[in-house]
């Protein structure tokens, strides 16, 4: 066993979630992505590093962060909190001194016996369909951590569901495949340059990827965010409906209108971020509805 399986760097671990998969669940998340979609959800889950949070709004201004900073990080002027990251190491001293909360710390080492006692509070809780949910970031970035929960998990007899965002070499989802109950399988663009332009790669292994599960036999839920402007077209819920006709061991594919709950995590730090137009319910529906009717198989539809 690799020193990495002993420890990984978590940034949250969410209980009794009941959506990241079926049931009732704890959901992990570790730090680290491969690819940087410009409309992420948790785009402090992709450094791979720990990094300071700071919310400006909450800020008093009351300099108590810049006297703790051994860097000098932090600055007050002109009634402006100026925060240089460059020589930032993360030790939190600046989070604990800060009376209001206005600052937190965005990651942690921790050991996978610290993050099966969690799990372990929550395993009452799951029954037959619930269990742990692996996320990120992207989780497999830190695979041999990953695994080891995944063993754990497997010795307590708690099910595993893995959100990835498919762009993995296959010798890692070899790896995984004998621990993992259900694939949360990310499928965002179907025009490779769209894809490559919001995502940061073609989708040509993603889709790779995803036959190779499929046809080894794993379970996987194929998972597709609305993006307004960049995938709600006719061609990408064709591809879609296409992907559960052609794949008929899929459990399906999920349907799932954009939020800007990334928005305010951003900016908290100073990550440039990309906001699009929220998805009515009603425009959801009718792609989901479009997607029916061309004979494709659905999760989330009443
Ligand atoms: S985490 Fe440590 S180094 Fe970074 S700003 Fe806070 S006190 Fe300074
Ligand atoms: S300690 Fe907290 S409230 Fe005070 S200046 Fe720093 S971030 Fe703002």
């Amino acid at each position: 066993m690799t020193e990495n399986a002993h420890t990984g760097i978590v940034f949250g671990i969410q209980r009794l979630s009941i959506h990241d998969g079926p049931g009732i669940r704890t959901t992990v998340f570790l730090k680290g992505c491969n690819v940087n979609c410009k409309w992420c959800h948790n785009p402090e889950g992709i450094p791979m590093q720990p990094l300071i949070g700071l919310n400006q709004e909450r800020c008093v201004r009351c300099g108590a962060c810049a006297a703790a900073c051994p860097n000098g990080c932090h600055s007050i002027e002109n009634g402006e909190h100026r925060f240089d990251r460059r020589a930032c190491e993360a030790c939190g001293k600046c989070v604990d001194a800060c009376p209001v909360q206005a600052l937190d710390l965005i990651g942690k080492r921790m050991t996978a016996d610290e993050v099966m006692k969690v799990v372990l509070k929550d395993q009452k809780y799951y029954g037959e369909d619930g269990g742990v949910t692996l996320s990120g970031g992207e989780a497999l970035m830190q695979k041999d951590f990953a695994l080891e929960l995944m063993r754990r998990c497997r010795e307590h007899g708690i099910r595993i569901a893995l959100e990835t965002n498919g762009v993995h070499r296959k010798e890692t989802y070899d790896a995984v495949m004998p621990y993992v109950d259900l694939f949360l399988y990310d499928y965002k663009a179907t025009d490779p340059e769209v894809h490559k332009a919001y995502v940061g790669c073609d989708n040509r292994r993603i889709l790779e990827n995803l036959r190779y599960l499929h046809d080894s036999g794993a379970r996987v839920l194929v998972r597709c965010p609305i993006i307004p402007g960049v995938n709600d077209n006719q061609t990408h819920f064709d591809a879609i409906a296409q992907l559960t006709v052609q794949l008929p061991k899929l459990v399906g594919a999920e349907i799932l209108p954009y939020h800007k709950l990334g928005v305010s995590k951003a900016k908290r730090i100073d990550s440039e971020y990309q906001e699009f137009e929220m998805v009515d319910a009603s425009v959801s529906d009718g792609w989901k509805r479009y997607i029916q009717s061309k004979g494709g198989r659905l999760v989330n539809v009443e």
